[in-house]
């Protein structure tokens, strides 16, 4: 009887978009997945959890006239509904950040519970998909984001010192499952900023393929200029040049996302 209802309860599919190395693609590969898992009917939301807030102003929101954000919710989580933002992009929607979520994780540091803040604003949601898109660094934050997600999505960029930083990072998803959240896991690596030109760009592609397998993506981001100019229009890829190659590959990516998680 209650495998049967559970059975039918709805999944929310929370995904942490985490590298701790910073400019690897994790804000381009939130919005850009979000819009395209939005447009294929999916209910989704991002949770822009970087103070430096890009996921914010690049879905064309002013950071600077929300009423509330992400901080509110750390400190207060029943207050997430209200914090939630609807933007212009078939319904996607967005819990949004402000540059003083910088201060949070030195006032959250001596709250009680203070891992599992996210955790319970999300459990209030009722969405397909939630993208939390991670600060670049190891913090209070990103471990907020680790103990509320279910699922891991490491953006890699394709150079030189790829994967340097990633057995720390797989070191602390250890420790969080550990301590946690035991039911964290590595959805997967996908290959950012890729350059078929350069033979530097396969040569990594190879090495992460031969530490990580399957768990690597097979869709690959390819480096374009559209995808790094749509954020100053304020628009996912799919809305200013949905012809590039790199709405393409974003569009692909969600399609093998999607199929992952079944
Ligand atoms: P941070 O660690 O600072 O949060 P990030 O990991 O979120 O960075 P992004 O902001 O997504 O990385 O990307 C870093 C820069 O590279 C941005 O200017 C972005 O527009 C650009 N960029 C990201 N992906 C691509 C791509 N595939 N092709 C070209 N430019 C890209
Ligand atoms: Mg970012």
């Amino acid at each position: 009887m209650i495998i049967e209802k559970r059975g039918r309860q709805k999944v929310t599919h929370i995904i942490a978009i985490a590298n701790q190395k910073g400019g690897v693609g994790k804000t381009t590969t939130a919005i850009n997945l979000g819009a395209y898992l939005s447009k294929q009917r999916k209910k989704v939301l991002i949770v822009d959890l970087d103070p430096q807030a890009n996921t914010t102003s690049g879905l064309g929101i002013n950071k600077n006239t929300l009423s509330g954000s992400v901080q509110d919710v750390l400190f207060n989580p029943p207050s997430v509904a209200g914090t939630l933002l609807e933007t212009e992009f078939d319904g996607l929607m967005l819990l949004p950040a402000r540059p003083e979520l910088a201060t949070t994780e030195v006032t959250l540091v001596n709250e009680a519970d203070r891992e599992f803040r996210l955790k319970k604003a999300l459990e209030q949601l009722d969405f397909d998909v939630i993208l939390i898109d991670c600060p670049p660094a190891l913090g209070l934050l990103t471990i907020n984001a680790l103990t509320a997600a279910k699922h891991l999505l490491i953006p890699v960029q394709a150079e030189y010192y790829a994967l340097e930083g990633l057995g720390q990072l797989l070191e602390t998803v250890q420790r969080i499952r550990e301590a946690l959240n035991p039911d964290l896991e590595l959805l997967g690596l996908v290959l950012t900023m890729f350059n078929s030109r350069t033979s530097l760009a396969s040569g990594v592609q190879d090495e992460v393929k031969r530490h990580f397998g399957d768990k690597v993506f097979k869709t690959v981001i390819p480096r374009n200029v559209r995808l790094a100019e749509a954020p100053s229009y304020g628009k996912p890829i799919s809305e200013h040049d949905r012809w590039s190659k790199g709405a393409k590959s974003y569009k692909q990516l969600a399609k093998e996302l999607t199929d992952r998680l079944k």
